[in-house]
């Protein structure tokens, strides 16, 4: 018998070439007349031309968003909120930017509109992680959650090539560990299919045309679909295992998730294999093999030793990934864990 828990996350999503046109109207829709802008200091000056077309509803940018979320980051932006009286923020960029409104916005209860350059999928779930003296935690809380979100495809045509395919491919593992989730629900599921159908039929024609507006657009519907699918349900070993590797080994963050994709489906992929059924026949068959052939195809990272990591580094991996004990499909024990590591730092085909 069907038994299921559905709660809708309650967000405003603008979808569609040339939307971000909309976002001084949305600023006023939601009652604010002084936006401040964050960005990285690499998308500075497109935060900057954005400020400006904003006008009078722009009260300037802060550049400062970094990887992971510092606090001493989000305490300058707290500042500069307070100096210019910014009543909501406008969050330009990838996760890293997004991760910095959301840092201000649990600390202000501020507002936030995203505009989304990358896959990574955090604007649309209420979580947050960020790190204080070299530790990351995460916190999950409704003042995180953004309240509007601009998809705007024509702003993810000069993404690189090389982050569109990693950022794609971090993007469906929120979907495949998705359809495992032990609360996952009938719309969740649908999602996580629907997004992983986008980015494989997508992801294969940026790599040869990264300027298909078309491919673009499907790849960002993916994008949202799977990050929607991250903020509804609960992820397991791979997340956590790219939480270990990023937290602790500092690889980089959408480049693990590619590496150990293929992986930690093929782990998973006996015990929950009716509930990846719909995701091995997308990549033919064999969820493991077949992610891992996709992401060969389209030019991926494959093995976690090109990220500095070395060989004796995996035993302490294996016992991190496995110290507090969390639901996964398939029980874990470091023995598999440290076996799996071993196959994903080599960079081998996984059965
Ligand atoms: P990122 O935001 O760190 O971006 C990487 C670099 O690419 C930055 O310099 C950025 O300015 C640049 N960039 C972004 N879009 C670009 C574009 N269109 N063209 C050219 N350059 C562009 O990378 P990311 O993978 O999007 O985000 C990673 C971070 O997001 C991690 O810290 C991760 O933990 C977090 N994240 C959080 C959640 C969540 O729900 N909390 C979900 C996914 C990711």
């Amino acid at each position: 018998m069907r038994s299921f828990t559905y709660a809708a996350s309650p967000a405003r999503i603008l979808f569609g070439a040339g939307r971000s046109a909309e976002i001084g109207a949305a600023i006023e829709e939601i009652g604010c007349r002084r936006a401040l802008v964050l960005a990285t200091s690499h998308q500075k000056a497109d935060a900057e031309a954005l400020s400006e077309r904003l006008g009078a509803l722009s009260v300037g940018v802060f550049a400062g968003a970094v990887m992971h979320t510092p606090v001493t980051v989000t305490q300058t932006a707290l500042e500069i909120v307070a100096e210019r009286r910014a009543d909501c923020l406008v969050s330009f960029g990838g996760g890293s930017t997004t991760g910095l409104g959301k840092a201000v916005a649990y600390r202000t209860d501020l507002p936030q509109i995203v505009i989304p350059t990358t896959y990574a999928g955090s604007e649309v779930t209420p979580i947050l992680g960020q790190t204080e003296d070299g530790r990351k935690t995460t916190v999950r809380h409704p003042s995180i959650l953004p309240e509007v979100v601009v998809y705007d495809p024509d702003l993810t045509l000069g993404l690189p090539v090389a982050m569109s395919v990693t950022s794609g491919l971090n993007a469906m593992a929120h979907a495949v560990e998705g359809l495992y989730a032990r609360d996952r629900n009938p719309v969740s599921t649908l999602m996580a299919v629907e997004g992983l159908k986008a980015f494989a039929a997508s992801l294969p024609v940026l790599v040869k045309s990264p300027q298909d507006a078309e491919a673009r657009a499907d790849a960002l519907y993916g994008a949202w679909l799977c990050g929607t699918v991250l903020g509804a349900v609960g992820m397991a070993l791979h997340h956590k295992i790219c939480h270990t590797l990023g937290g602790s080994f500092d690889t980089p963050h959408a480049e693990t998730h590619a590496v150990m994709l293929p992986h930690t489906a093929a782990f998973n992929a006996e015990a929950a294999r009716e509930e990846l059924a719909p995701a091995a026949s997308i990549f033919g068959g064999s969820i493991g093999g077949g992610l891992w052939d996709f992401a060969k195809s389209i030019g991926a990272p494959l093995s976690l030793r090109d990220f500095g990591l070395s060989e004796a580094d995996l035993d302490g991996a294996a016992n991190i990934a496995t110290e507090n004990p969390y639901w996964n499909p398939r029980p874990i024990d470091q023995t598999s864990i440290r076996t799996l590591l071993q196959q994903a730092w080599e960079g081998v085909r996984p059965d």
